[in-house]
């Protein structure tokens, strides 16, 4: 076979995908999958909604790209909405999570710099955690193997209140958190931990950062997770979930925190293009209809109800249960990728995550009918191992 002239950073599973419908892809042989990855927490509305196909279509017949040097009406919009609905005053649009963690660093550096503090400049982030790719989104997460790396973070257990306390300077800028660690294998923050987190940074001026990449646009029932601990941040991440599966990310801050990145000292060349934001505008308009989130709520207080009778039933192959909202785990007595495999021969789709976890993270327009497809093809896979290992026994 020729070799792939794709640098090899991946690890594909043996599938192409070639369409996709609703809650379904198919691929090359016309297989349909029952998709509870969503593209890892992308496809917010499942795949080709006609709503998304029809702003897509009709702003790529007017205009796709014309450059931040002139105005936009369709980002003003977008950004409107999203202020109208949540704690931000202003957005920074971008293309990716990545994007909008770095414009977050940035911001709170330059808050700090513009209050003639410029020793404020660390930044506390959690063990285990998940914020992108670039050096500063590498440096927040904690990940080496590109030395020498963006000095200023300092790493603490997550859910653990002295922990951060203790992590705290006169040096410290920022918190950044997740408010479920995604990547880390769906692990949520307790509310109160997040209350306390808040309160903290307001006793000592930090500014509080929320990563709502993968948690945020509906994701667990909210249009945003932090709305769960009845708290609001002062700059917020979102990316994933926001562009439907076209590339958008989004920086949200109040005017206070975001007062130190004045003009010239940030930018993008496709940040908040036209055609990205139509799109954009387009989910948030169907995430942001009544009842739409309530039912994310249902739907997904099913599937958990649904999964813990998995666990209880099989607990020589799942271990743990976990997660928030649609963003759920299964932690895996086998290796996770090689249970994923087997799902994914079955015809679902789920995707690994750290702890050894699956992860059950389905649009957000899944029914019960889905839910039980899902426990289906789960239950099924739990007896053939079951079945297999007792008769090893
Ligand atoms: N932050 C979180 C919590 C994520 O889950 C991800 C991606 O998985 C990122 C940041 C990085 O986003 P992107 O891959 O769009 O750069």
């Amino acid at each position: 076979m020729q070799q792939s002239a794709v640098l090899p950073v991946f690890s594909p599973f043996p599938v192409r995908f070639v369409r996709g419908e609703g809650v379904y892809l198919f691929d090359e042989n016309n297989r349909k999958y029952l998709d509870f990855g969503s593209g890892v927490a992308v496809n917010a509305l499942g795949h080709c909604h006609p709503a998304l196909l029809k702003a897509l279509t009709e702003q790529g017949s007017k205009l796709w790209h014309c450059s931040n040097w002139y105005q936009i009406t369709n980002q003003e919009q977008l950004a409107k909405t999203i202020t109208d609905n949540s704690f931000a005053d202003v957005v920074f649009l971008c293309n990716s999570g990545t994007e909008a963690i770095e414009c977050t660093i940035k911001m709170v550096r330059a808050y700090f710099s513009a209050q003639q503090q410029p020793q404020r400049h660390r930044i506390i982030t959690f063990h285990n955690a998940f914020h992108g790719r670039t050096f500063g989104a590498m440096a927040a997460t904690g990940r080496g193997g590109f030395e020498p790396g963006l000095p200023g973070f300092d790493h603490v257990a997550y859910n653990d209140l002295e922990a951060l306390k203790a992590a705290i300077t006169p040096a410290t800028a920022a918190v950044l958190i997740e408010p479920v660690q995604g990547e880390g294998g769906a692990i949520p923050a307790t509310l109160e931990y997040l209350q306390a987190v808040r309160s903290l940074c307001d006793q000592h001026g930090i500014l509080m950062c929320l990563d709502e990449i993968q948690t945020g646009i509906g994701r667990t029932g909210k249009l945003f997770a932090y709305e769960w601990a009845g708290i609001a941040p002062d700059i917020l991440a979102s990316a994933k979930g926001i562009g439907g599966g076209f590339p958008l990310g989004a920086c949200l801050a109040t005017h206070k925190a975001a007062s130190g990145l004045t003009k010239g000292m940030h930018g993008s060349t496709f940040g908040g293009n036209p055609l990205a934001s139509a799109v954009g505008q387009t989910v948030l308009h169907e995430i942001l209809q009544p009842g739409f989130l309530q039912q994310v709520d249902t739907v997904a207080r099913y599937l958990w109800q649904q999964l813990l009778r998995l666990l209880k039933t099989y607990p020589q192959v799942f271990s743990d249960a976990r997660g928030a909202g649609l963003l759920l785990a299964l932690k895996c007595t086998a290796n996770n990728r090689t249970v994923a495999e087997a799902l994914l021969e079955k015809g679902l789709l789920v995707i690994p995550a750290g702890d050894n976890v699956i992860r059950l993270i389905p649009p957000l327009i899944i029914t019960h009918h889905d839910v039980d497809q899902a426990i289906h093809l789960l239950t099924e896979y739990a007896t053939t191992v079951s079945v297999k290992e007792h008769s090893l026994a």
